[in-house]
């Protein structure tokens, strides 16, 4: 069996992505795998541009942000550099925290859906993660770590488009479930609880 596993993370902001990436790649290493983490949007033009128009420094409309994410996705699958298609053939099972469900989840409620699905199917043909990861909290929660660790709120971050966001990972989950392996985390518990969960099922893949 392949060993070497694509990973992709996916929730809410403040759901715990990037403590959970450390952890399972804490693990991972610790069972002799060698790990490459990486997120979207990428450093590359393309996620800068978008990170510009998240914290208000260009404006930015989401038919704007939805391309620029499906440019940003293909680099950062397809370039010979860090490509994530390079990663894999080296060896590395490579973890990304966001994927394209976050394209699906957080440009849907904005814009047509379908039209969505479609400019990602080609990175969706390219590369198809092992497993996917959504680790479920609720947008109160969300908003509550958030308020903690922040002092300006991005684009997305508000509790009524969180609420959206999370309905749509709920939906289009329910929607991909022949096509996509999703795990669903309960987000709602201490890291290492959550840790626990995912590695029940990543370690049952690498049997
Ligand atoms: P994301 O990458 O999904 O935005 P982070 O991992 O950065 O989320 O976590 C957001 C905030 O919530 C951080 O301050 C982090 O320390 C905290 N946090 C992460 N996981 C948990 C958890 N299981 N319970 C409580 N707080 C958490």
């Amino acid at each position: 069996m392949k060993k070497n596993l694509f990973i992709a993370f996916e929730g809410i902001d403040g759901s715990g992505k990037s403590t959970q990436v450390r952890l399972l790649k804490d693990r991972l290493e610790a069972n002799g795998h060698k790990v490459y983490t990486t997120c979207e949007p990428t450093d590359a033009p393309p996620g800068k541009m978008i990170r510009d128009i998240f914290n208000h420094r260009i404006d930015g409309d989401h038919r704007t942000i939805a391309a620029l994410f499906v440019a940003d996705r293909l680099h950062h699958i397809l370039n010979k550099t860090d490509g994530m298609l390079k990663m894999l053939e080296d060896g590395y099972t490579v973890i990304t925290d966001r994927y394209y469900f976050s394209s699906y989840a957080y440009q849907s409620p904005h814009i047509d859906q379908n039209w969505v699905i479609q400019a990602n199917s080609l990175a969706a043909g390219l590369l198809r993660p092992d497993l996917n990861i959504y680790i479920d909290i609720s947008p109160e929660i969300s908003i509550e770590r958030l308020n903690k660790g922040r002092t300006s709120i991005e684009l997305y971050e508000t509790l009524d488009n969180l609420r959206l966001v999370r309905n749509k990972y709920l939906e289009l989950i329910d929607v991909f479930k022949g096509e996509e392996k999703v795990f669903v985390a309960n987000g709602d518990q201490s890291p290492e609880g959550i840790a626990n969960d995912i590695w029940d099922t990543v370690s049952a893949m690498l049997q």
